[in-house]
């Protein structure tokens, strides 16, 4: 890899179940997903080789501090706070926030219904903090990965869940079905809250302008687009 300077396999640590963006096929035992597609069109354009290493998403931004991870794509919101840490790519995607009750529920048509009530989402998300700045919850109940999350309102040990509008989607979709609904709005779509997903990188990582060059021309040349169609059924 002496072209690209890079002459070691990196790390790219993904989301251990984030669907549609990284999960691991059923069929295959591989992981897959939008975001695992575009970081090997990503890396192929660079020529970089790599071993894609999930893991629970509160592993990412600090193995990305301390220099064992390279890269990590995990549909990661772009945040002030996090961007002191490490570096972000330019956006990819963009997504706000959904609160999922049961569709037994009728006490609860958003956030400003959550006071007194159990709120669970993912350890470490733009949805913790989004939560700890908006909502009057008495709790909110934090889950390594999704899985553990879902399960809690299907088992009835949690009111509600907030979390990503893609992965609430895909949700209800897949597997909560009639059993689910959404209530409110779309929460969180301002910059701040993180709407805005980038791939991360430990701070001063020669890789930032290589991959952003790479995506730039996976827009141009439609791969991006077909890739999107591919996971999201609409156009970008
Ligand atoms: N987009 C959310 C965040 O940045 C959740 C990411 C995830 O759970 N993989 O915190």
């Amino acid at each position: 890899f002496a072209a690209t300077g890079f002459a070691k396999k990196i790390t790219v640590a993904t989301d251990t179940n984030f669907p549609p963006f990284e999960f691991k096929d059923p069929k295959t035992g591989e992981h897959t997903g939008f975001d695992v597609e575009l970081w090997d069109a990503i890396a192929k354009e660079v020529g970089i080789e790599y071993d894609l290493q999930p893991m629970d998403f509160n592993g990412i931004i600090p193995g990305l501090q301390s220099g064992q991870i390279d890269v990590g794509i995990a549909g990661m919101g772009i945040k002030p706070e996090r961007a002191k840490v490490i570096d972000f790519s330019e956006p990819y995607y963009k997504a706000g926030l959904l609160l999922l009750v049961k569709s037994s529920t009728n006490d609860i048509a958003g956030i400003e219904d959550l006071e007194g009530k159990l709120v669970a989402t993912k350890l470490g998300t733009t949805s913790e903090s989004f939560l700890k700045e908006n909502a009057k919850a008495k709790e909110i109940k934090l889950y390594p990965n999704n899985d553990a999350m879902f399960m809690e309102l299907m088992m009835g040990g949690v009111d509600a869940v907030m979390f990503d509008s893609p992965v609430i989607a895909h949700y209800m979709r897949e597997v909560g079905k009639e059993k689910v609904k959404v209530v409110g709005p779309l929460y969180g779509l301002d910059a701040a809250t993180g709407s805005f997903y980038g791939i991360g990188f430990p701070k001063g990582s020669p890789l930032v302008i290589k991959v952003n060059a790479a995506l730039k021309s996976l827009k141009e040349s439609g791969a991006y687009r077909d890739l999107y169609i591919k996971w999201f059924n609409t156009e970008p």
